[in-house]
């Protein structure tokens, strides 16, 4: 008997149909010998819907009302799961944040998960019934309502997971797993059966949103085994596991792209010791993360800085550096120019640890269509490239046919 924990994604309980097959998977689970809990998304689009109405009363709503509203998409699919299941012939208890006691730190929109009580849960459990819980949500230690960040209820089930000590941790969504690339950018994708959780969070953090980046942080700490599979049919999808000696023969796993980042860059800097500490201090206390950094060699006393910042904070990152440091950027400003229109496209492997040659590779492929490379970063295990945001389907493409991954993993040419 094995304790299972499902997660359901919007697609997956996106009608009442839907719901319905959900009860029927849920409750087949359980028929085998397992207690299961059920962890659901709101019906897609619902989230979105729901902070649109905010955004429609205040442009720049009160983040811990926003919580409250954003986290009634998961109350309503939690209570609509359990009346299914009920429906079918089964047992169960839905289960709201508080309820369970998912306590998070305070930063709404994007709270973080601090423990876990596994007792309702497990009392649920205990009485034969499947519990249900709304993903997504948490309270914290003063009892208001809190959600973990769009795509949270990834990290719901994990750390749901990892807090009751489940034998697996399945993740239904509208894929049936882990691809080469989205497959719904690329049809020659292939799936991969077996990932390291390593190169899962280089994908998720660099735009593969089929897990939340959380989630494979949660399930590679306390060794979760993460099962990603599709909620329309039984196939095997793909398995989040600790790295193994065979996955170093593929060089490339995954080609990914994000949007989610703006470039700026900050003319004719003094080039004198203490210039970054004093730009990049104020952006730190607006807690505004940096990514990206390159400072050209200086010429003649100047030098010019360029880096990338999370777009939806691109104008405040501004707003904050001509309050800070009017003396580095000019008073109005007028040394920083940015560009929303970019997009980070990347290649991830644990294999690039002993092979070289794949930026070398990488660079040609995207010469190869007339793409210019605006900054470049490296990790052990993946390398990205800026570039212009209209050419990032065209990048993924080049990179995903020129690394061999439309081919089985056996008979992918060398670099
Ligand atoms: P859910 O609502 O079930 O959480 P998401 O929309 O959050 O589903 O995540 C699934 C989507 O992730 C897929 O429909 C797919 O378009 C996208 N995706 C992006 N990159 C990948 C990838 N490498 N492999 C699989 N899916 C990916
Ligand atoms: N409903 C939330 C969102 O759309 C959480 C999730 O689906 O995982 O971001
Ligand atoms: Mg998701």
């Amino acid at each position: 008997m094995a304790l299972v924990v499902q997660k359901f994604g919007g697609t997956s309980v996106g009608s009442i149909d839907r719901i319905r097959n959900v009860a029927r998977r849920a409750i087949a689970t359980q028929k085998l010998g397992n207690d299961v809990v059920v962890i659901v998304s709101a019906m897609s689009g619902e989230t979105n819907r729901l902070l649109g109405l905010a955004h429609e009363m205040v442009a720049v709503p009160d983040a811990r009302e926003m919580d409250v509203i954003a986290s009634t998409g998961e109350q309503i699919t939690a209570a609509l799961t359990a009346m299914a299941i009920q429906n079918e012939g089964g047992d169960a208890r839905s289960l709201l944040g508080h309820q369970v006691k998912i306590l998070t730190d305070g930063a709404f929109t994007k709270a973080r998960i601090k423990t876990i009580e596994g007792s309702k849960i497990f009392s649920t459990l205990k009485k034969g019934e499947i519990a249900v819980v709304a993903g997504f949500q948490g309270v914290n230690e003063h009892g208001d309502i809190t959600t973990l960040g769009r795509g949270g209820s990834d990290t719901s089930a994990v750390a749901i997971a990892a807090a009751i000590g489940a034998n697996a941790c399945e993740i239904y969504t509208d894929v049936d797993g882990v691809y080469t690339t989205d497959p719904n950018l690329v049809p020659s994708a292939r799936k991969i059966d077996r990932i390291s959780y390593e190169e899962m969070l280089e994908l998720a953090s660099l735009g593969a949103k089929v897990l939340q980046i959380r989630s494979v942080e949660l399930g590679m700490k306390y060794g979760v085994r993460i099962h990603v599979r599709s909620s329309f049919s039984d196939a095997q999808g793909t398995w989040v596991v600790p790295e193994e000696s065979a996955m170093e023969k593929v060089v490339v796993s995954g080609v990914t792209a994000s949007r989610d980042e703006a470039k700026i860059t900050i003319r004719d800097l003094p080039d004198t010791s203490g210039v970054a500490a004093k730009l990049f201090a104020p952006l730190a206390d607006g807690s505004i993360s940096v990514d990206m950094i390159v400072q050209n060699q200086g010429h003649e006393g100047a030098t010019d800085l360029t880096f990338t910042v999370p777009k939806g904070d691109r104008k405040r990152a501004l707003d904050i550096l001509r309050a800070a440091v009017p003396e580095i950027v000019g008073v109005n400003g007028e040394q920083i120019q940015f560009d929303d229109e970019i997009s980070k496209v990347s290649v991830v492997g644990v294999g690039m640890r002993s092979h070289a040659g794949v930026a070398k590779t990488m660079f040609e492929l995207l010469a190869r269509e007339n793409i210019n490379i605006q900054l470049i970063s490296t990790s052990e295990i993946k390398i990205s490239c800026i570039i212009a945001r209209k050419y990032a389907e065209l990048a993924v493409r080049a990179l995903h046919e020129g690394f061999g991954l439309s081919l089985p993993p056996a008979e992918r040419a060398g670099l």
